[in-house]
């Protein structure tokens, strides 16, 4: 945050945090107390906060206002910090966005996805694996491995078309994933199902920022075998339409999407 930005900002940061119990914390001021010293504009551009407070104010929208975002969050701390490859993290009431470079819309979903599902003791991504029919067996997941029936390597995905381990339970955490996921990957587990299908729900065909890239995770199934993706690069995408395509590719035909629709309604039961 440049100084010349620091007062627009101010208005911003005051919103998200009345409204919406989100803290930024700042990583920008002066080195010293009462203002002295050199300004440090540390990793938040004023751009970024905008971004960050539209994201929220979406996903506030869609699970049905800043109160019920207030209740189901119960206030998250947002940081910039080094975590690595990956765009960001969350726990409990805490998010991280890297400091690589910038963050898109739909890593903040997601991340406030796990911070939502966080504040209920992971229990949200419980309810939707079983929803969907899924289950997580690391034991049998080995067992496919060790049999050859897996599309990736016996401990880790191979960087080639149809080995990078989207099957279900092809992946590290053993998650035989049930229903239609928008992907899958080595990564992929209750949790990361959880909050991509929260950034799903909340882009598909509501021409909000998250919209396009929706529609893209699903369109990319209807490529061929080694097509080369713009957004996701080459894939056996023909092979992996059974697993993700969803029936005439409408997204909310899903069982992820009505899990989602159903919570956001009030409609799952969450002890
Ligand atoms: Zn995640």
């Amino acid at each position: 945050m440049k100084l010349s930005e620091v007062q627009l900002a101010q208005e911003k940061l005051a919103q998200l945090k009345g409204k919406y119990l989100v803290d930024i914390l700042a990583d920008w001021g002066y080195e010293k107390p009462d203002d002295q010293g050199e300004w440090k504009s540390g990793a938040w551009a004023k751009a970024e906060l905008d971004k960050l407070h539209d994201a929220i104010v979406m996903v506030a929208d869609a699970i049905g206002g800043q109160e019920k975002f207030v209740h189901n969050l119960g206030g998250v701390t947002v940081k910039k910090a080094d975590i690595g490859s990956h765009g960001g993290e969350a726990l409990s009431h805490r998010v991280s966005l890297s400091t690589k470079g910038t963050f898109s819309s739909w890593t903040v979903v997601h991340e406030m996805a796990h911070a939502w599902d966080a504040n209920h003791g992971w229990k949200l991504s419980h309810l939707l694996e079983k929803y969907t029919g899924g289950y997580t067996s690391p034991v049998l997941s080995l067992a496919r491995r060790l049999a050859g029936l897996s599309d990736s390597g016996l401990f880790k995905p191979e960087t080639k078309p149809g080995r990078y381990g989207r099957r279900p339970g092809c992946n590290a955490a053993g998650y035989f994933y049930g229903d239609k996921p928008s992907g899958s990957n080595w990564s992929f587990n209750r949790k990361e199902d959880f909050a991509e299908s929260v950034a799903m729900y909340m882009g598909w065909e509501r021409g909000n920022d998250l919209s396009n890239w929706a529609k893209a995770r699903i369109d990319r199934y209807m490529l061929e075998d080694g097509a080369q993706d713009k957004n996701f690069g080459v894939d056996n995408w023909a092979h992996y339409r059974k697993y993700f395509y969803p029936e005439g590719g409408d997204y909310s035909k899903t069982k992820r999407w009505q899990f989602i629709d159903d919570l956001v309604h009030g409609k799952i039961r969450v002890t």
